[in-house]
């Protein structure tokens, strides 16, 4: 793949390089663009792509593949979880971005133009950020182009799938909702867990990236793995602390819980429970805050809803 940098150079602030990679192959085919880094501290993504960068059969693609290990540079090299260290904004509840808004309103507006918006189809990579549990899960969004994303999330190999409506969209502004605005076929990809880059999400990932390669026609059908078929969920709830605590899960991430079901509790500073969460339907915890220090209005939880 030829080696490149993109530099985004209008920014309200310190100029951003992006290095990427980009592979034309000899036959018909998308141009699919393939991010990770978006979320500076989730790194299986990234190790993936640059065994990717390394690996891909050139001469057996077909259309055109741009793969970019780190999008989001500044989180990245100060390992910043969730939010761009300048101004303390997630960069994927920012796309598409704005030229004339924040540092990161502008990050995202250079990075969508730059890599987003020129693409047939996109591929997100994430796992859990450093205080975050995770099961591996697909995310796409209700729209236009919604079959297309679907049967991505399918196969990529992950036990399970969640479609998120346009009405109950939990997570605006992220890449996904972005480009499926766009009529732009998307899927969010998680796979790994509080930060570390383990092998096998790494492998994970890389399969998962090899399978909607096959799937798209642009590397022959040895390249794939069949995934076995993944469990659907119609949207999720993500549930929030009303107050500050120290917070004890009492699920794991992929159990199977019922309306009702104890969650977890957040305890005072001398270990009195404060507050107990109860699941408000049935459904799976495919995130789930591992950290124990949550503050009023904090994230616990993504149920997918059964
Ligand atoms: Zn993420």
């Amino acid at each position: 793949m030829e080696q490149l940098t993109r530099t985004l150079d209008d920014l309200p602030g310190a100029p951003v390089e992006v290095p990427y990679a980009t592979a034309t192959g000899s036959g018909d085919g998308p141009h699919l663009t393939v991010i990770a880094g978006v979320h500076g501290a989730e790194y299986t993504g990234m190790a993936a792509l640059m065994r990717l960068i390394a690996t891909l059969p050139t001469d057996r693609l077909q259309g055109r593949l741009t793969v970019v290990p780190v999008l989001n540079q500044p989180a990245f090299w100060s390992r910043t979880p969730f939010v761009v260290p300048v101004d303390g904004a997630n960069l994927n509840r920012s796309f598409p971005g704005d030229p004339a808004g924040s540092y990161t309103e502008a990050l995202a507006h250079g990075l969508f133009e730059a890599f987003i918006a020129p693409t047939d189809v996109l591929l997100d990579l994430h796992a859990g950020d450093l205080p975050e549990a995770l099961e591996p899960f697909c995310l796409y969004e209700e729209s236009p182009v919604e079959e297309q994303a679907r049967a991505l999330a399918l196969v990529y190999g992950t036990g399970h799938v969640v479609r998120q409506t346009r009405a109950a969209r939990t997570v605006g502004g992220s890449t996904s909702a972005a480009a499926a605005d766009r009529g732009i076929p998307a899927i969010t990809a998680e796979i790994g867990a509080n930060g570390i880059c383990d092998p096998a999400s790494v492998a994970g990932h890389l399969q998962g990236v090899h399978n909607v390669l096959v799937a798209l026609g642009m590397l022959p059908e040895e390249f794939a793995v069949p995934a076995a078929t993944p469990v659907e969920h119609e949207g999720w709830v993500w549930l929030r602390t009303p107050l500050r605590g120290f917070w004890q899960a009492s699920v794991a991430v992929g159990a199977d819980v019922r309306t009702g079901d104890e969650l977890g509790v957040l305890l005072d500073p001398w270990g009195a429970e404060l507050h107990r969460v109860v699941a408000p339907a049935d459904g799976v915890p495919l995130f789930l805050t591992s950290s124990p220090a949550v503050d009023a209005d904090g994230l616990l939880l993504g149920l997918a809803r059964a």
